[in-house]
Parts: C-alpha cells; structure tokens; sequence
C-alpha cells in the first residue's frame, strides 16, 4: 500500500505512585504535577523532613481529590485514575471535565460534592468515559463535542466484522478511534467557539481537534488570564499522549497538521495553565506550547514521505527501464521485467528463464485484462512457458490482488516469507491497515503454499535467491534478493521509492504506526539491511526501478534514526513505544467469528518495551452475553519481550448476532492507561 490512488482499482500516573493529600506544599500555589510526577524517593525525602509521615503509610495513605490552586481559586480540584477528572464545586454542587474510570464518584462526598450538574468531555477516548455506567445514579447532563457526536451516541459503529479502506476513522480500516464500550447520549453538544455558562462561569469551547477527530478545550477566563482543560492537546513537558491517536490517514499527517493547528491556536489565546486529561497541570503554558509546536512540526516535516510523491513520482518512478514489443511490458535486465505506463503503479514484476519458467513478485492493481492480455503475449514474444510462483513482498493487500487468477489460470504458487504468511492467510487475526479483506477483491485470505525461514536461500532455474525479513513500512515484509543478470538486486515491497540521483529524497515511504512498524522492527531496521546489503539496483513495489540506491540508502537510514528519535522527544513515556504502537497489548485473534452459545481460545501478547520487568493488570470488559475466563489478568513480563496469556471467550446462548467490542483495562507498573485496546467479537446468526 502506497497511494490513496491506488484504493479505487485500482483504488495519571496512577493513585499508587503517591496517595496523600494530608500534606499541603510548602508555599506557593499548589501544583499537582508536583504530587503526580516527582519522583516518589524526592516526595519521601520531602516528606521525611517535614516529619509528616513515614513510607509505609505514605503508600497506604487513601487517595483523594487534590486540591488545583490557580490564582485564588479554591473550588477546582483533580482526580486521576485513566485520565484527570477535574471537579469544579460550586456549593454542594459540580461540574466534571471528564470522568475517567469513574473512581472520583466514591470521592466526591470528601469535598462536600453531593450532586453533579454537568459533565462536559473533552473528547471521546474510551480512558475518559469508561465509567460512565456508575453516572447513571448522579444523572448529571453531559456534554461533549458535536463533531464527535456519532462517536458518543453510536459506538459500535466504528467497530466492523469486515472492515474496507474507505471506512470513516480508520487507517484503511484499521480504526483510530476509541469510543466507549456503551452509548453515551450527550444533553448538548458544543461547536466550536460556544460559549457554556455554569452558575455564572464562562467557557469557551475551542475546537483543537488533532489527537482525537473533535477534540475540543474548554477555556474558562480567571482573574483576567485563560486557563485551558485541554484533554488531550499536549502533556506536560511540551509532550505528545498517543502518536497512534494522530494518526488519520496513510502517511499524509492530516492529523498531524490540524493538531498542530489546534496548538497554535492556543498559544495565541497566551493561557496561564493548561489543565491536561493526563499528568500535571502545565504550567508555563504559553512556552510550552511554542516549543511544543516546534517540535510537532520537525515531526510533520520528518514524517511526510521522503519522495516527491504528489508531483514528480510518477517522472521518477523509473528511469532505466526500457520498453519492449509488448506495449506495457518494460525490460529491468535481461530477464527481469516490469509493467511500465504513464501514472500506473501496479505491482508486479516477471523473471522469465531461458527455459520459459518464470517467478512473478507480487502481483496486484494490473487489471485482469491487461494482465491477461500482456501474459499471453509474452507466451508468445517471450517463450513464457509456466508461472512457477509469485512472491509475495509484504501483507499489504494490494500486493496479491491478482495472485488467485494467477493460481486459477497459471497454477502458480504462493510463496512468501514465514513472518508475512499469517497475516496474508488469516487477516481478522490482526488489525492492521490494509489488509486483504479491506478491498473487497471476493478472497478475504490468501493462502500460501511456502513459508520461507528468516534468510532462507532457494536455488531456482540456475539462480540463487535469499528471502529475509526487512521491515520497514510494516514489521511484516520481507527483502528477496539475488544476482540476475549479472547485477545484484533487492526486491523490497514499499520501504523506499524515489529518485537515488536526487540528494533532496531519502525515499522513505509512508509512516504508519497501524501496519505494524515501530522503528526498531521498521524503517530503522529495514535501512540498516539494505545498507549492509549494498543492493546495484532496488525493484520495489508499485513499479519503482532505483538503479544505484547507495546513498539514497545512507539517507534513508539517517531519516530513520532522525524520525524516531522525533518521536522519542515528543514522548512522555518512558520508552516512545508505549505511545507509538497500538498493538503492546493485542489480542489474538482481533476479530472472533462465533455463534452464540460457542467458545473461542484467544491469546493476549502484552510486550514489554523497558530493559526491566513490567508488571500489569488487564481487566476484560466484556459486554452483556459475552463472558471472557479470566476476566482479570495479573502478571509479569521480562525485559525487552512479549508474554502471552490465554484467554477463553464464550458467547452465551442468548446472544443476538452482530458485532461486540470486548474492551483491555490495562495497568501498567503503577500507570493507569484504562481502555486502551480492545477485540472483536462477531456473533454470526
Ligand atoms: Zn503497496
Ligand atoms: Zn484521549
């Protein structure tokens, strides 16, 4: 996967960390980012001294709503469980922004709070509105943005048994969005810049849109300066929440550029503080969110593809080709061919042995006539004989489109590298971005005759091949490369395209956190392979010819450490990956096909990022009819790997069909990440 073109046919810190609130700071105005995020050694050093209380008690101490002091406002206060609630009191009365798992409900008494009026969310990520159920007894109002109103009131929506490219909040149907496990019916929606008045206090509803589709603040003017509950537009520290909430479309930054928009539009609104959905209040908020800008726009500028995608591809596309007495058909080398026209961008390249036997790689967008129409001529003007196999670069869909006519009519083969087979055979397994099913091509998986082992060499008509895995746009894909006609050469799927001659392109393609590709098993990966590889001419897909990829290579890693380590100054995680990757915690299958009354074997992979043990707890939070065994996980996993733990789903009898989201509630260490990902369950009829 490449190109929109080619769609259409073408085509907070948790409680746990510190739980007093008996001790009130030493002067100044009060700032929870201090309680939050300091380390618990300086807070007991603190605490030490001031001779208030000793560790054990500390860390039994009972959790409360912390007190928010800004200017002298003494009514605002915050809680954190899966994201900050903050409570604003007016009297026995108040007002929540967000409410995350719901805990502050047990809390509210502490300070006074015996009704709750409104609650108004910043956006509809699952971690702020999962315990909207326990509400029910408070009957507040809620509101939250419009443009997210589907999100709220329709939540299954955005969950498909079969997704397809073209589905609304999705990466080619992997989704981005994360609305709550029940509807939520929301007494008003705000647009932007409404103005919301509770008991004689203004907000102003800022549409700042970019981590969530409407995410939206709410700015409330105090003692003549804005301060901002700005859900999820920056963290503290000039820091990113999720890159995987940013991203809305194939590599082309939509989500990227409105966020940045939203930042710059509350820089210009000069706030005092910013009240974030997690860590601590910002303070210094104005610099903040210049450097944050900053910072967001390397990004953008890091993450648009290095290649002149939108005007020169297709001039760049390949300049060494040459044509043959088959109209489309281009010859690469001697043996080696290609399909070549103005503005196509099939995949599909052709090995033809002197004795007629030939191997195709990949093989998708041709068109059945053309490929029809251009094997028969080759039968004749080429000696083409019999189409061996055809390999498969990578899990992309648009890869193999052809490949079943190419079974049906040529009995050819499928083979491919071990690592991408089960994502080509069984794609509802996995939730990735353009995946087989998602094009509507009448196959919804591929199967695959052989799996190649990592590195694995196959002799074939007098040639040597090696086919090894070399992620890059996605964990799963594979380089196969060979000397062909005197010339070594790497076929390498959709890593790299672009003009090798043009010191202004590094060639890398789209950045995609939903196929699957943190960098270490990515772009980082893959350019380090091809640079010790040392390829003399690069075929990769959608008809790229690269002919002397040296440098373009050294640039294409250099772009890979430099883009990562973007990602790694935007973080406020302590390993980027935790909010780069959507899949740290997946279950496997993603999708489950079942009729009621069945059960289903599931296995969780929770994967630890950090060089120490990782502790979690994972609550399933199943629908009515949908019964998860266990429902509570509690464990560890070792350094720098993945662990895996069976779950059993089971459908009840009762059950009526359609599509069930089955939410994670996931803890990590000390650090309360709440509904973050989940799994589908299809009660087929
Ligand atoms: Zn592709
Ligand atoms: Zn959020």
């Amino acid at each position: 996967m490449r190109h929109k073109q080619f769609l259409q046919g073408g085509r907070g810190k948790a409680e746990a960390y510190f739980t007093d609130l008996v001790v009130t700071p030493p002067q100044g105005p009060y700032n929870p980012r201090d309680i939050v995020e300091d380390h618990m050694l300086d807070r007991l050093k603190l605490l030490l001294v001031a001779g208030v209380l000793c560790a054990s008690s500390l860390v039994m101490a009972e959790a409360r709503l912390r007190p928010v002091s800004i200017g002298s406002e003494s009514n605002l206060f915050v809680w954190s469980d899966t994201c900050n609630v903050y409570v604003l009191r007016d009297g026995d009365a108040a007002l929540l922004i967000d409410l995350g798992d719901g805990s502050v409900l047990d809390h509210l008494g502490e300070i006074g709070v015996r009704r709750i009026e409104w609650v108004l969310f910043t956006h509809h990520h699952r971690e702020q509105c999962q315990g909207v159920a326990k509400l029910a007894a408070w009957k507040p109002q809620i509101a939250a943005p419009e443009i997210e109103r589907a999100l709220f009131e329709e939540p299954t929506r955005f969950r498909k048994a079969k997704p397809t490219l073209g589905d609304p909040y999705t990466v080619h149907g992997a989704s981005y969005v994360r609305p709550s496990m029940e509807p939520i019916r929301p007494n008003r929606t705000f647009k932007d810049l409404d103005v919301f008045t509770w008991r004689g206090r203004e907000f102003r509803c800022l549409d700042t849109k970019g981590n969530s589709p409407g995410g939206m603040s709410y700015l409330w003017k105090l003692e003549g300066r804005w301060v901002a509950f700005s859900g999820d537009v920056m963290l503290d520290g000039a820091k990113m929440h999720t890159w995987f909430d940013t991203e809305w479309d194939y590599g082309f930054a939509k989500g990227l550029y409105e966020l940045i928009s939203s930042v710059s539009l509350l820089h210009s609104y000069e706030p005092a503080h910013l009240l974030p959905a997690h860590g601590g209040v910002i303070d210094r908020a104005t610099v903040q969110l210049q450097e944050y800008q900053g910072k967001l726009r390397k990004l953008a500028r890091l993450y648009v593809r290095g290649y002149e995608i939108n005007t020169f591809g297709a001039a760049d596309q390949d300049t060494v080709s040459k044509p043959t007495s088959i109209p489309d058909l281009w010859q690469v080398t001697k043996h080696l061919y290609k399909f070549k026209r103005k503005d196509f961008w099939p995949n599909f390249g052709i090995l033809i042995a002197d004795s007629g036997h030939a191997l195709v790689f990949d093989c998708g967008l041709i068109g059945r006539d053309l490929l029809a129409r251009s094997l028969a001529a080759m039968q004749d003007q080429l000696g083409l004989q019999k189409i061996d196999a055809v390999l498969i670069t990578h899990m992309h869909g648009d890869h193999f489109l052809e490949v079943p006519y190419l079974r049906q009519n040529w009995g050819t083969q499928v083979w491919t590298l071990q690592d991408v087979a089960g994502v080509c055979e069984h794609p509802e397994r996995y939730d990735y971005a353009a995946m087989i099913p998602a094009y509507q091509a009448g196959f919804d998986s591929l199967p695959i005759d052989r799996a190649f082992q990592r590195g694995e060499r196959f002799e074939w008509e007098g040639y040597t091949f090696t086919v090894d895995w070399m992620p890059g746009q996605t964990q799963f894909g594979c380089c196969i490369h060979g000397q062909i006609d005197g010339r070594h050469i790497a076929l390498t799927g959709d890593n790299l395209f672009g003009d090798p001659s043009d010191p202004q392109q590094n060639g890398h393609e789209a950045v995609v956190a939903r196929n699957s590709a943190i960098f270490e098993e990515g772009y980082i990966y893959g350019a380090e392979y091809l640079w010790k590889l040392q390829p003399d001419l690069i075929v990769a897909g959608h008809s790229w010819v690269m002919d002397r990829p040296r440098q373009m290579i050294e640039r294409f890693a250099s772009w890979a450490h430099q883009i990562r380590d973007a990602y790694v100054g935007l973080s406020a995680e302590e390993d980027y990956r935790y909010m780069f990757d959507p899949y740290w915690v997946r279950a496997e299958p993603y999708r489950i096909f079942v009729k009621a009354g069945q059960t289903v074997d599931v296995t969780l992979h929770i994967r630890n990022f950090l060089s120490r043990p990782q502790k979690h707890r994972i609550e399933v939070h199943a629908p009515r009819g949908v019964n998860v065994e266990p429902s509570l996980l509690e464990g560890s996993v070792g350094p720098e790997s993945s662990g895996r733990f069976p779950l059993r789903v089971n459908v009840t009898s009762e059950t009526k069909p359609g599509v069930y989201a089955v939410a994670l509630d996931v803890t990590v260490d000390a650090k309360r990440y709440g509904e973050w990902f989940d799994m589908i369950v299809c009660v087929e009829p």
